[in-house]
């Protein structure tokens, strides 16, 4: 019988009504003859309030502790899963991330996956149960309980599906798939019915909230094809696939936006070789994960560095930077956290010239300013004032005519 891994996403099992929906769908996935394995996130907003309530009762946060705090809010979903199906006389087990076998290092709060055994699900299945995994967690190779970063429960749901050949990896969530734009800013933004994995990276890592980045390099690495859709309507949403060289490539296939990132500068910078390699190197140990760099031309030897960061991590970066002044004989470090990232993303940007002019042409309509600019092979991402960014989806969608 074919496999396929169904996740769930916080606001699919909500509350008692939104448990009982999902467990109605993986009772027809079953009856239309699917093995199902089912992946839960914490329900509703449960991960952001047991954070606040860290905040609240320290100033300190143990990133182990945290990570067992965080982890119970996946436990309750996967139990509370289990007893709507058994109310619906299916079979069904919980398994945390460590009795799933999901092996990760020693980084908590941002742990990578090292290994899936997967084993006790293979049993679970064998016997005709419905095994039921908490999402985002793992065990350290140190045996301590560990999160995947937010957004986690993406990636357990992939590895899993990867691990036990699962012939897709669903993932349900409150949209019905991933649009042209973000449809709270564009209403008339449309579904995409298909798209690469490659592009799906870009889309992912330049803000689209859809699917977590590590979830998507997980299944483009291990060829498992993903199907975003929404458990409110479960009607077909968004395959993300392997690239189908037949298909004509739009040359623009969506419009991002990111307002979760600040910037950081540092004047002054003396122009000499191993500066660059010193400030970034200090930052990738803090596991800081660094985003678009500019680097000005220097005068009369120095020059300005600005990068952007996570916002969560810009207090690290603050740290380490400005901890660094004295060595690297730099002027000061500044902070701005009021930026947003807006970005076109589409394979077709690499046989197509003229879009970055498009875009940069659109964003002067609009007197929008440009402060940084970065590409890669299938995107364009400018930096801009935070309060300007949704314009800029909104002109940017419509000149390259994405809506409906
Ligand atoms: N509950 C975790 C979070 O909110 C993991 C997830 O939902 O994927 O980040
Ligand atoms: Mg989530």
């Amino acid at each position: 019988m074919p496999l396929v891994v169904q996740k769930f996403g916080g606001t699919s099992v909500s509350d008692a009504d939104r448990i009982r929906a999902v467990a109605d769908h993986v009772v027809r996935t079953r009856r239309n003859g699917h093995q199902v394995v089912a992946v839960v996130s914490a329900m509703g907003k449960t991960t952001d309030d047991l954070l606040r309530l860290a905040g609240d009762v320290s100033h300190v946060q143990p990133p182990r502790e945290l990570d067992m705090l965080l982890t119970a809010g996946e436990r309750v979903s996967m139990a509370l899963l289990v007893m709507a199906l058994a109310d619906q006389g299916v079979d069904a087990v919980s398994f945390t991330g460590s009795q799933a076998g999901i092996i990760t290092d020693n980084t908590h709060t941002k742990a990578k996956i090292i290994e899936v055994r997967g084993d006790r699900l293979r049993q679970a299945l064998a016997e005709g149960r419905v095994p039921v995994v908490a999402g985002f967690q793992g065990v350290s190779t140190d045996r301590d309980v560990t999160t995947l970063g937010r957004g986690g429960s993406d990636t357990t749901a992939v590895a899993l599906a990867a691990t036990m050949g699962a012939e897709v990896c669903e993932i349900y969530t409150d949209v019905s798939g991933v649009f042209t734009a973000d449809p709270r800013i564009v209403p008339w933004a449309k579904r995409i019915g298909k798209v690469s994995f490659e592009e799906m990276l870009d889309v992912s890592a330049s803000g689209g909230r859809v699917l977590a980045l590590r979830s998507v390099e997980f299944a483009r690495n291990h060829h498992v094809p993903l199907h975003v859709r929404s458990s409110f309507t479960w009607e077909p949403g968004t395959w993300v696939v392997e690239e189908d060289p037949s298909m004509e490539e739009a040359v623009v296939t969506a419009v991002t936006h990111d307002t979760s990132e600040a910037k950081v500068t540092l004047t002054g910078v003396p122009d000499k070789p191993g500066i660059a390699a010193r400030i970034f190197r200090a930052l990738a140990d803090r596991h800081v994960n660094v985003d678009t760099i500019v680097q000005n031309v220097s005068v009369h030897g120095t020059t300005d560095i600005s990068f952007t960061v996570p916002r969560d991590d810009l207090a690290p970066s603050l740290e380490v930077t400005r901890g660094l002044l004295p060595e690297i004989g730099a002027s000061e470090v500044l902070a701005d956290s009021d930026i947003a990232k807006v970005s076109l993303v589409g394979a077709g940007m690499r046989t197509h010239p003229g879009v970055s002019a498009t875009m940069f042409e659109t964003l002067a309509e609009q007197g929008v300013n440009i402060e940084m600019i970065s590409t890669s092979a299938i995107r364009i991402s400018c930096v801009v004032r935070a309060d300007r960014v949704e314009d800029a989806v909104r002109a940017l969608h419509d000149a390259f005519e994405l809506g409906s």
